[in-house]
């Protein structure tokens, strides 16, 4: 059964104007309960804003604004300059779009063409797999000649569509169709309509976090049933979602979280690769899941040369090291290689060294749920080290003062601290998720805060003085898995370069919106909202509480949250998404440390 790509768009405007997650999530389901289930992983891709998932590859739509106006333009009769300047006084140009379309619809209602409304494009109307295949042609259509064939498919397709269908194609066309639903509260909703209850979700997730493909996953729930999901196993070159550290500062009680004896490798500061092998054909995937292959050819050669199975995922930390030396570089040297072209140029000015620490599959053996000595035994069996492809410098101990020391070497040797991880029988490979079973010790940057934190920008605010009219502050929020929300911890305007401030009115721009975000939970107001998608690093003197911060709201004293004082911006980070942010759980951590830590000391002076 076809679906009308009516019900979408009709979907698209109430999740616009959603202000709570529950009512998000009801519309979901009210969604997915109409969707037939061949198509479902077409409307997840449409919800996520995108064609496939981005670690495919695949091209992107490659429509520009003008591009996009002259199809417009092509399809509604008007002329170029007509649609952009409504575009520009509505600040949208599918506003325009829709707007046109109604006000033609009128005029041809009025001299009695009533079907022309109703039905704008034959008896059925879109349907959801015309419009889906339709920018999937326009995407696929590349090299010389192309542009005249995404013209043309455009403009059909627009001319096609109703006004609010026209309004959501152009929305999506230009990456805008920004509706702030996330992938957790998607698959709330496959759990609900599909396995019966939102209870069902962590199932969903499982599979979603060993084949991070959530339209692929929607449509197995939704042909083959709950059970089909339960027996997946992870699939090479398809990414797994990387399991990730919870963190401590002190090495005695890091050992003690780990059962006492723990495997510790050096923090490497650089770029998380998965490295995906089947027969000669490699695959690299980042923290984030992007396909980085291409950015790393000398990466390709190692791992075709140096994984001695034909079938593997492993993974390891690319890291820029000094050509002459062999040392580690630091990280932002290495992101000078993030770049899509030119980087034959870069290989050997920035040459990398790999340092793996993980299998998770190995010759048809899924190894997620063995323990990580079993993981780490195959990885020494199935890599050739040499110079530049390597395990991660590592020690067993069950000794704090050990740890310590091999901390102190690895921050001698350019590395961010270390990673402790559990290696009793329990000791899992936890895919996509952050757990007590890797344990990152880090670097004291010399401030009472101990550790930075990853932050996502919700607001911002204009400046004064001379950054008058320009942002000058940033509202930050960490992330909350369990209520998929971001709540506010602070306000930060200092640490910015005057470069950084340049920036960030273009920075910020695709992701303003003119009401709070429905996944923002916050008191304070900012000038303009900002839907969750950046991620910076702050520091800060010490986290402390505040009346007006939402995060862990409540949680040590009633009518106050966590914040920092006196807050700096460190660096942004490119390589985290918003739910890759500080947790709120990880700052309630943090702030019971500072405490315990300003007691240690008080009980020392007083002795
Ligand atoms: P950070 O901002 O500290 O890099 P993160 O949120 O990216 O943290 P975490 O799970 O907290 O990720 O820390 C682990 C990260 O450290 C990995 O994602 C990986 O990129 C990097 N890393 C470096 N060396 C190792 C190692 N030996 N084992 C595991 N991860 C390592």
């Amino acid at each position: 059964m076809p679906m009308s790509f009516s019900i979408l768009a009709e979907t698209f405007e109430k999740l616009e104007r959603v202000t709570a997650r529950t009512q998000m999530l009801l519309y979901l389901v009210e969604l997915f309960k109409k969707t037939p289930p061949d198509v479902i992983d077409k409307v997840v891709y449409i919800l996520q804003g995108k064609l496939w998932p981005d670690w495919k590859g695949l091209p992107e739509l490659g429509v520009g604004e003008k591009l996009l106006i002259k199809a417009a333009s092509i399809a509604l009769q008007v002329s170029e300059q007509e649609l952009e300047q409504l575009a520009k006084k509505l600040g949208d140009i599918g506003l325009a779009i829709e707007k046109i379309k109604q006000q033609k619809a009128q005029k041809q209602q009025a001299v009695g063409l009533l079907a022309y409304i109703k039905k704008p494009s034959g008896a059925e109307g879109l349907t959801v797999e015309r419009v889906y295949d339709t920018l999937a042609k326009i995407a696929m259509a590349q090299g010389e000649g192309s542009r005249d064939i995404k013209l043309k498919l455009l403009a059909g397709l627009l001319a096609e569509a109703s006004p609010k269908e026209a309004k959501y194609i152009a929305r999506f066309v230009e990456g805008r169709l920004r509706l702030g639903v996330g992938d957790a509260t998607i698959m709330e909703a496959l759990a609900v309509v599909y396995g019966g209850s939102a209870a069902m979700r962590n199932i969903i997730e499982r599979a979603y976090n060993l084949r991070a493909d959530l339209g692929m996953i929607a449509k197995i729930l939704a042909t083959q049933g709950i059970e089909a999901l339960k027996n997946i196993k992870p699939e090479v070159g398809i990414p797994i979602r990387p399991m990730l550290a919870e963190r401590l500062n002190d090495p005695a009680e890091i050992l003690k979280k780990l059962g006492g004896r723990a495997l510790v490798e050096y923090k490497y500061d650089g770029e998380r690769a998965q490295i995906h092998k089947k027969g000669d054909k490699i695959w690299i995937f980042s923290r984030r899941l992007e396909n980085i292959t291409h950015m790393y050819p000398d990466v390709v050669e190692m791992a075709k040369k140096w994984i001695k199975a034909n079938e593997a995922i492993v993974e390891g930390e690319i890291v820029a090291i000094d050509p002459e030396t062999g040392e580690l570089r630091p990280f932002q040297v290495l992101m000078r290689r993030r770049r899509k072209h030119d980087i034959h140029l870069y290989l050997s000015e920035i040459p990398v060294a790999v340092f793996l620490f993980e299998c998770v599959y190995a010759n048809g053996e899924d190894l997620t749920m063995k323990p990580l000595p079993r993981r780490r035994e195959t990885l020494e069996k199935i890599i050739e080290q040499q110079e530049t492809w390597r395990l991660a410098e590592g020690i067993v101990t069950n000794s704090a003062e050990e740890l310590e020391k091999f901390f102190l070497k690895a921050i001698e040797d350019g590395a961010e601290g270390v990673m402790a991880k559990a290696i009793h029988e329990k000791s899992i490979y936890q895919a996509g998720a952050r757990g007590w079973l890797w344990i990152k010790y880090k670097r004291d940057y010399k401030s009472e805060m101990t550790d930075t934190v990853d932050l996502v920008v919700i607001g911002a605010f204009y400046g004064r003085g001379r950054r008058g009219g320009k942002f000058g502050a940033l509202l930050m929020a960490a992330y909350d898995p369990d209520s998929d929300t971001f709540k506010s911890v602070c306000k930060v305007g200092s640490g910015f370069t005057d470069e950084d401030l340049e920036r960030l009115d273009d920075m910020l721009k695709p992701y303003i919106r003119d009401r709070k975000p429905a996944r923002v939970d916050s008191q304070m107001k900012p000038d303009v909202w900002v839907e969750p998608a950046l991620v910076a690093e702050v520091i800060g003197a010490e986290l402390t509480l505040s009346p007006i911060h939402t995060c862990c709201y409540g949680w040590v004293k009633p009518g106050a949250g966590i914040s920092i004082r006196f807050p700096r911006f460190v660096r942004w980070r490119p390589d985290k998404g918003p739910e890759d942010a500080t947790t709120t759980k990880e700052l309630y951590e943090m702030y019971k440390r500072q405490l315990r830590r300003i007691k240690e000391e008080q009980t020392a002076e007083q002795a």
